[in-house]
This record gives C-alpha cells, structure tokens and sequence, in this order.
C-alpha cells in the first residue's frame, strides 16, 4: 500500500486581484512531504516560497486567494478544512522572532497560554511543560519569567521555536528563520531546529533563499521561481547534479563549503525576477536564461521527470533516443 504523504500540496494555484484582474502568484504547485522529512523550498525574494507557506497554513487574505488545487494534511483537505488540523499539527516559525511574540506578556504567559490552548493541562503542569520546552531550545528555564525584550535576538528566535512546538505538531514550517538574525548565530539556531525536527520525527519545511544552507539540512529540494516549481529532488542529488538553468545559476552563486573567503565574488543570476504585474509568456525564466530555446518564450515547459524545462526534456529525448537498440 502507498503510504499517505504527511502533507501533499496538488496543482495549487494561488492569484491576487490587482488594477481590477487576477494575476497568478502561484502556479500549479505540486509537491509531497513525508512523515519526519526535511524538505526545503528555495529561490530568490519573490519566488512564491513564503506564499506557499502561508497557503499551507490557509494565511492567505483577500485580495489573495487559492483559486486551485488543494492541500491535504495526512489525507485530509486542509483547504477547505483548515480549522481540523493548522495550529496542532502543523507549527509555523516566521522571519521575525518580535512579530510572535507579545512585548508585555513574559515567556512563561507565552507558553502557557498555547500548551493550555492545545492540551487539557493545569496551570502548574503547564509550567512544567514550558520549562522543558525551553530546555529543549538551550534557555535557561529560570528565565521563563523574563520578557521578550530581556532577551537577544537569537534567543527571542530560540522562544519562538518553543512555542511552535507546544503543541507537539508533525510539521514545522519555518519562514527563513534566521534571516532577522546576526549571520554569528543563524548557523545555531538552524542546526539546533534541524536537530529538534530529527530528535522529534517532526517534518519540516525550511524556506530559505540559501542553497548552502539546502544543502546542510535537507533531505529533499523545491527550487521556485515566480510562483512555480523549476525542480525537485533528493537535495545531494540537485546540488551535485542540478539540471534546470535556474538551480544551476544558484549553485553557482552560493559559495562552497569548502570555500574559505565566504565573501569571494561569485557570478550572479543576470536580471531580476519579473513581477505579478508582468505577464510573461511560456517559461518564466527565459528573459534571464542563457541556455533558452525558442519554444521557451512560448510555451510553458510540463514538468516532467522532476524538472520544468524545455532544454532539458529535449536533451533527455535525445539521450533516451541515441540510447534506443537499433
Ligand atoms: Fe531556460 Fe528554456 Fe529551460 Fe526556461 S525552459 S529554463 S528558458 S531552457
């Protein structure tokens, strides 16, 4: 019997109204995640990874709306449904540790407030709850009476990871966690949600615009761009291999782990990636693509085999075909 993926997310299309018409900001999305697996979603500002999160977690407000496809949790359509499942099963941690959390309400209120929300707990074994989950961040649970403003940057992140957890989900979705952080600690706090996700068998989708950090911590990617998935896979085999024109020019501005000077100058993508506003034709990518064809501007490449591109389903036919017995 297939196993029913944790979350599965099927042509999903999301558009915005803007200047009186619907534009697509996201474009027959599809993919899968299952039980305990790290997944990331990577791409540049503007891709569609954040909305993508916020479509899973049913954040979107008018005038955005799913407009097609749906998600499901464990078999069941969150789309329509979303009040059976977001919030326990599924934990969100987003950009900013300060917009989670209440300046005049300490960690311990924090805490409390969403172990009870979940969980039919008292007062004191609430508390006691709290302070294992911020033992579990690397906080001293002495300082469960602080404020969010007592504490750094990294720790605030560090509480915010505590909360999404309270209620035990077998999701986490997490926003590019670390990006409102110093570059000192991002590293730290990445590793020790990764570890947490291990430890617990929790899922996690890692939205980032950083392949390094893809490659450290995930087991599969889904490179995005303007609002559709380019390519998707195993994350060793699309950093050692990747074959869409996009991946490519990612890997080869994101500097080695190997390479000493992080700072190196490394050759960018050209371009910039087109606006909701601008209704591009076939491939998205062409305008900036070096290796684009002419059917590119044309047609939207399928995807096929994991990857959406004309170049490389053509290579793959001609590979497949001078492979063919006479
Ligand atoms: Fe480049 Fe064409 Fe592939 Fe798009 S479909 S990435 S333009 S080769």
């Amino acid at each position: 019997m297939t196993e029913v993926p944790l979350l599965e997310v099927k042509n999903l299309d999301v558009e915005f109204r803007q200047r009186r018409r619907n534009v697509k900001a996201l474009e027959n999305l599809s993919f899968a995640i299952r039980k305990g697996e790290i997944l990331g979603i990577v791409g540049e500002s503007g891709a569609g990874k954040s909305l993508t999160g916020a479509a899973i977690m049913g954040l979107i407000e008018p005038p955005g709306r799913i407009s097609g496809g749906t998600v499901s949790f464990q078999g069941q359509r969150i789309d329509i449904t979303p009040e059976k499942v977001r919030g326990s099963d599924i934990g969100m941690i987003f950009q900013d540790p300060l917009t989670s959390l209440n300046p005049v309400k300490t960690v311990a209120e924090h805490l409390v407030e969403t172990i009870q929300f979940h969980f039919s707990l008292s007062v004191t074994q609430a508390h006691l709850r709290a302070g294992e989950l911020l033992e579990k961040v690397g906080i001293l649970p002495e300082r469960i009476h602080a404020y969010p403003h007592q504490f750094s940057g990294g720790m605030r992140q560090r509480i915010v990871i505590a909360l999404a957890l309270a209620a035990e989900p077998s999701l986490i979705i997490a926003d590019e966690p670390t990006t409102a952080l110093d570059v000192s600690i991002q590293h730290q706090i990445l590793q020790l949600l990764s570890g947490i996700c291990r430890a617990d068998k929790a899922a996690m989708i890692l939205i980032t615009h950083d392949m390094g950090v893809v490659s450290e911590l995930t087991d599969r990617v889904a490179v995005m761009y303007a609002g559709r998935l380019v390519e998707l896979g195993p994350t060793s085999e699309v950093i050692s291999n990747p074959r869409h024109p996009y991946t490519k020019g990612l890997m080869k501005a994101t500097p080695s782990i190997d390479d000493v000077r992080r700072d190196l100058d490394l050759p960018q993508i050209p371009g910039q990636m087109p606006g909701l506003e601008h209704a591009l034709k076939g491939c998205k990518f062409h305008p900036r693509c070096t290796e684009a064809l002419d059917i590119c501007a044309a047609h939207v490449p399928d995807f096929i085999g994991n990857v959406a591109c004309h170049l490389t389903h053509a290579e793959y036919r001609k590979q497949t075909a001078e492979g063919r017995p006479e």
